[in-house]
């Protein structure tokens, strides 16, 4: 099993200038097809470019390329957009799931919370960071709830597609935000997305984290001390990060350091 990661979405801080991140979006190769985690602004986007997206602008800059978008990198590497047959969403946020409408084939896997809170009206900020024309098309859905399970002491959700995989809801960032951990083969990894900033080795201060990213961090800071065998990512990296292009690059890059 191979696991592709990709950058979906640059996005540099103006301040502090050494904060220039990649969205993480996987890229799992399964015996049931392609399984996209997250896909970043879709081809749409970039000819229509959403009011969110001229709003980041403001505080950051966004070189807005298009080959970044997840469809470009699936073709380059020798897929055909048909070929995803799963999208797993951390969020539905405009970064995480734009690129929806460009997999027309592919089954839509999130928590029923995070739906709602995307068709719902609005009821705090980060709820404008939805775009309502991504699910325009009326793509096939599989909602997910809370069943009573947990993967390494956490409440998580089994999702039944192929591999290894568990949605842990972390709910704070949006109103229905999950990460999701994977069996990758090479290890585990816990893709917690939104809920940390994880990808930034800074000291970030408590209220702004809570305010931004939700209650989680330092839950999530000590289920890293406790599990150094599972290796974390966020969903905005350091650009770095993106010198490794698959999961099984990561693990044995981490092992050799
Ligand atoms: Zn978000």
């Amino acid at each position: 099993m191979t696991i592709h990661l990709m950058n979906c979405f640059t996005c540099n801080a103006r301040y502090p200038s050494r904060w220039r991140t990649g969205t993480l979006c996987l890229l799992v190769e399964s015996d049931d097809g392609l399984i996209l985690v997250d896909t970043g602004p879709g081809l749409g986007d970039y000819a229509r470019i959403p009011a969110i997206i001229r709003t980041f602008q403001i505080a950051t800059k966004v070189p807005l390329d298009r080959e970044e978008a997840a469809l470009r990198q699936v073709v380059r590497l020798g897929f055909k957009p048909e070929d995803v047959r799963h999208i797993v969403l951390t969020h539905m946020h405009f970064d995480h799931c734009g690129g929806i409408p460009d997999f027309p084939n592919a089954t839509i896997h999130v928590h029923e919370d995070e739906y709602h809170a995307f068709v719902g009206p609005p009821r705090r900020w980060t709820d404008f960071a939805y775009v309502r024309r991504h699910i325009a098309h009326d793509p096939h859905f599989v909602f997910y709830a809370d069943c009573g399970d947990t993967w390494c002491g956490i409440p998580a959700i089994p999702l039944p597609i192929g591999i290894e995989m568990w949605m842990i809801p972390l709910f704070g960032h949006s109103r229905g935000h999950c990460g999701i951990s994977i069996n990758t083969g090479s290890g585990w990894l816990f893709h917690v997305a939104d809920a940390a900033p994880l990808g930034l080795d800074e000291e970030i201060p408590a209220w702004l984290t809570t305010l931004v990213l939700g209650p989680h961090t330092p839950r999530l800071s000590q289920f890293r001390a406790d599990h150094p065998d599972i290796r974390m990512t966020t969903g905005h990296m350091l650009l770095d990060f993106f010198s490794y292009r698959t999961a099984s690059e990561l693990f044995d890059g981490e092992r050799a350091a």
